[in-house]
């Protein structure tokens, strides 16, 4: 909420305090997340600079700023044609290497998007610098995870272990139930043709193919998820579920069982080859 509590707003603000969240896609499955409140925009991961310029441009809006949470050239490839644009800054991962100037980012800070007031928290494990922007105070709070959670899987492991991927997503899964889980990729379906031969009898999964089947079909994104969601469809956060484990065990046999580490680390490896 921005002004005092002696200004009155006029009756009615259609375009007023809550900012509008828009999916722009870009390449063949990606989506740049865009916040504008219909006159400023900010914009997660611009991978492309085209199609962010053209949103811009079809909603009147002016780029504010850049959220940056990893350094893949799919999520920054946009910077140095956004840049002539942008009136305000690219905020990104401290330890990664992005096209700068960035303003770096370490686990802890707080920034302000829009009126909306966002945490940094390390998710290594994809990459080892990468980021994720949690929404503070707000009931649907908006989560900005890059490549590390999407719907029904998560992002492989290019530079870290099963262990610090295990952690990030256990952090980011720590958040309210509502949370709007805002990743990268358009990879929902294919994830969840994986999560079905992980738990055949699993009817959150079943049923959640279907309604993403209608999405897709509509032209439409199966994304923003939920936490809430995830927690039901999702392997990678189900590696303490009995028929997760065991699963997992007959992909190989693992050293321990009740280390869910170790499942997750066996799913990974069977999902980059399914
Ligand atoms: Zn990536
Ligand atoms: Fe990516």
């Amino acid at each position: 909420m921005t002004g005092s509590p002696h200004h009155t707003l006029p009756a009615s603000t259609p375009s007023d305090l809550t900012p509008q969240l828009l999916p722009i896609p870009a390449f063949a499955d990606n989506y740049i997340w865009m916040l504008h409140d219909g006159r400023a925009a900010w914009v997660v991961d611009p991978g492309d600079a085209k199609p962010v310029l053209a949103a811009l441009q079809a909603h009147g809006l002016q780029l504010a700023g850049i959220l940056v949470t990893h350094h893949h050239a799919d999520h920054v490839g946009g910077l140095s044609g956004l840049r002539p644009h942008l009136q305000g800054p690219v905020y990104g991962p401290a330890r990664e290497h992005i096209p700068g100037p960035i303003t770096p980012l370490h686990d802890g800070d707080s920034i302000n998007v829009l009126g909306l007031r966002f945490r940094v928290i390390d998710v290594p494990g994809h990459t080892a610098g990468h980021i994720a922007y949690v929404q503070q105070g707000a009931a649907a709070p908006l989560l900005f995870c890059g490549d590390t959670l999407f719907s029904a899987g998560c992002g492989r492991l290019f530079e870290g272990t099963p262990a610090q991927m295990a952690a990030s997503l256990a952090r980011l899964a720590a958040g309210p139930d509502d949370t709007q889980v805002c990743c990268t990729h358009e990879y929902t379906l294919s994830n969840l043709r994986f999560a079905a031969a992980v738990e055949p009898d699993n009817r959150d999964i079943a049923q959640h193919t279907l309604d993403c089947q209608a999405l897709r079909q509509a032209g439409r994104p199966t994304l923003p998820s939920t936490l809430a969601l995830e927690k039901l469809i999702n392997p990678f956060l189900r590696c303490q579920q009995p028929a997760v484990v065991a699963a997992a065990q007959r992909m190989g046999p693992l050293n321990d069982a009740g280390d869910s580490v170790a499942v997750l680390a066996a799913l990974r490896e069977w999902k980059n080859r399914f």
